[in-house]
């Protein structure tokens, strides 16, 4: 059984789907951390994002693995363990950039259709639902108003020990909004048959609780 969910960034999607997954004994697959292994090979790489050459070239040099170390999501790029350096800011705002091209889609699809062929799976992106997974048995697309999603952001880093400015989160949501929705290929939007779920006013045990119950109805009928 495949669960989709799509949503801009900051939406909760994988604390949600990170949940479910543990709830349902499902494999949660985070798209957006193949993306962002990829944004951080071409930061390191100074691969420029206006040459399609080597854009190619740097499609061919890299090798992402996926792997569960604990139930955890690990994920390797080249060998090495980028879990952890994936999750900085820049990297995710290269991440959106790097994501509308092509090479780099086409390059990820297989990767994510062979896992959710062999698994009973929660995966979270931006196109999962449009295009990864199109019969996916239940499809979320999950979204929160930008001022919600930069107080959660801002929020989590604080816990981290990092003093953010809210504005600027905002700002980088918006535009991270913006690439994602209006780039030509696989743009983030609601697949036709998927469930909007605005959760800037229900809390996580809630949206939680609603895709768990909506799954077990779908593979009780
Ligand atoms: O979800 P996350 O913020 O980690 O994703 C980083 C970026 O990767 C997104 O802004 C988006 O541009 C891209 N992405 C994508 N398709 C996916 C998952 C992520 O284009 N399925």
């Amino acid at each position: 059984m495949n669960i989709a969910i799509d949503g801009p960034a900051g939406a909760g999607k994988s604390t949600i789907a990170k949940l479910v997954a543990k709830e349902l004994g499902f494999l949660y697959v985070d798209t957006g951390a193949m993306y962002r292994s990829i944004a951080l090979y071409f930061i390191e790489n100074n691969v420029s994002l206006d040459d399609e050459d080597a854009i190619d070239n740097a499609c061919d040099n890299i090798n992402i693995e996926i792997k569960y170390e604990d139930g955890v999501q690990q994920v390797y790029l080249n060998g090495k363990n980028v879990s952890l350096e994936i999750r900085q800011e820049q990297v995710g705002n290269m991440a959106s950039k790097v994501a509308a091209k092509k090479a780099v889609r086409d390059k990820l699809l297989s990767l994510q259709r062979d896992i959710a062929a062999d698994n009973n799976v929660i995966m979270d992106g931006r196109d999962i639902g449009t295009f990864v997974l199109p019969n996916a048995e239940i499809k979320i697309y999950l979204t929160a108003s930008v001022k919600t999603r930069a107080k959660r952001r801002y929020d989590e880093l604080v816990s981290k020990g990092e003093s953010p400015d809210i504005n600027k989160i905002e700002a980088d949501i918006e535009q991270r909004d913006y690439q994602d929705m209006n780039r030509e290929i696989a743009p983030l939007k609601q697949a036709d048959d998927a469930i909007f779920l605005d959760t800037s006013d229900m809390n996580i045990e809630q949206v939680v609780a609603y895709i768990c119950n909506l799954t077990k109805n779908k593979s009780g009928d």
